[in-house]
């Protein structure tokens, strides 16, 4: 066995559709090839939004597209001790802290007229202005039940690096994308660490899993390659390997829009349902 060891982790929040099979394909196949291992995670993490009946569906649809996973599946919603931890961990070194600005609280204050500037945009939304964190006392208890932000500009001089790369395999070549330390405070800013009704976040748990996993490869949509930068940050904060990335093509409809979950008209169950075989979806997604 090589040491390749990839996962394809959907939320069960929707059926899975031909982005998805395009996805989890892709890395099934790439794992036979390499004769490594295919892991699946259930990113169940959002507990407002996840559904049991999806993620049987979920394993119904993998099956049937004639995919096979070599571990017993990690569910996130079984390791919310592990992401209390890491969270403990990263307040009481200081770099937390909680939040209690909305949505539009956030768009008043980055629209609000300074100095001319633009509202920025960064992977998840509106760049924080940073209106909580003068707020917080750092000897206060570990806060339950809030949102916590990470204070970028603390956790850069924590890591004291000052480029976060990583290496992006496409078609067997190799290439190292780094994004200078200076820039994640003005283009990614105090990122949301832990939410007010669900413990943890996509990017906490998912640099957490992919370890917990001892993933090698990660293989995943371009969609998600703006936020690497920030997984490798926290890879580092947290003592945790980089993997290598492969971030595929998306597969998208006929005006050219990237599928969504709410997109049940391309949705594996459909295609199913209608007589399509596990060739014709393949042969659908380009595979
Ligand atoms: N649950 C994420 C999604 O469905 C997975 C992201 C990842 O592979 O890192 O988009």
């Amino acid at each position: 066995m090589t040491d390749f060891i990839t996962r394809f982790a959907p939320s069960p929040t929707g059926p899975l559709h031909l982005g998805h099979a395009y996805s989890a394909l892709l890395a099934h196949d790439m794992a036979r090839s390499a004769g490594g291992k295919f892991l699946l995670r259930i990113e169940d993490i959002d507990s407002t939004r996840s559904r049991p009946e999806w993620e049987e569906q979920i394993y119904d649809d993998l099956t049937w597209l004639g995919i096979s996973w070599d571990e017993t599946p990690l569910r996130q919603s079984d390791r919310l001790s592990n992401y209390t931890q890491a969270l403990n961990s990263l307040w009481d070194r200081g770099l937390l802290y909680p939040c209690s600005c909305t949505r539009r609280d956030i768009a008043a204050a980055a629209s609000a007229p300074q100095e001319g500037a633009d509202p920025v945009y960064g992977p998840d939304g509106l760049i924080y202005p940073g209106t909580c964190r003068a707020k917080t006392d750092p000897r206060a208890a570990f806060p339950e039940h809030q949102a916590l932000r990470l204070d970028m500009q603390k956790a850069l001089d924590a890591v004291g690096q000052r480029e976060f790369c990583y290496t992006e395999q496409s078609s067997g070549t190799d290439e190292t994308l780094c994004t200078p330390a200076c820039n994640m405070v003005q283009e990614v800013g105090d990122i949301v660490l832990s939410r007010r009704d669900f413990l943890g976040s996509y990017h906490l748990s998912v640099v957490l899993d992919d370890a917990a996993q001892s993933i090698t490869h990660v293989v995943r949509g371009k969609d998600i390659q703006s936020a690497t930068h920030i997984h490798v940050l926290l890879q580092k904060l947290l003592g945790l390997p980089t993997p290598t990335y492969h971030h595929h093509r998306l597969i998208r409809d006929e005006a050219g829009k990237r599928l969504a979950k709410r997109d049940d008209a391309r949705a594996i169950a459909t295609y199913r349902a209608d007589g399509k075989t596990p060739d014709d979806i393949r042969r659908m997604v380009g595979l």
